[in-house]
């Protein structure tokens, strides 16, 4: 987080309180949080504060390269720093738990749909949807997917 504040202070970016607190709670997250999460203070860690503000700031900090978003299911986009690295996500369409991933672990898939569809894949901003193990498990014998 200190270098994410030294790379703002860098490129011209005024650190004001409301921005280092949506850093704080950025970092402070577990996984990738929405706007809307930060504003309310993620439960009580935080105080909560103004959403418009929070989002303007997580743009700002996509744009200085410093956050990421992804799209978990049907919610608003969800952020994480940059600094944790690429995650490649998996989302579960019955309990919507998610997973993060190694991108590495996932280069085999990769290659695999570019040989048969041409088509170059990323799932670090739309993540793989499916079952989880758990889900797929209850529903084996539903006909999921058949
Ligand atoms: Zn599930
Ligand atoms: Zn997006």
């Amino acid at each position: 987080m200190r270098a994410a504040i030294a790379e703002l202070r860098r490129s011209g970016h005024r650190i004001s309180a409301p921005r280092r607190q949506v850093l704080e709670a950025l970092y402070a997250a577990s996984a990738p949080v929405s706007a809307d999460e930060i504003a309310g203070g993620l439960d009580g860690r935080f105080s909560s504060s103004d959403p418009a503000s929070v989002y303007r700031t997580l743009e700002l900090l996509e744009r200085t390269g410093l956050a990421r978003h992804v799209h978990l299911g049907h919610g608003p986009g969800r952020y994480a720093p940059a600094s944790v690295g690429e995650r490649d996500y998996f989302v579960c369409e019955r309990c919507e738990q998610v997973r993060a991933a190694d991108p590495r672990a996932l280069e085999p898939v990769r290659e695999a749909i570019a040989r048969a569809f041409g088509w170059r894949v990323r799932f670090n901003h739309f993540p793989i949807a499916g079952l989880c193990p758990r889900c797929a498990e209850e529903a084996d014998g539903a006909g999921y997917g058949s």
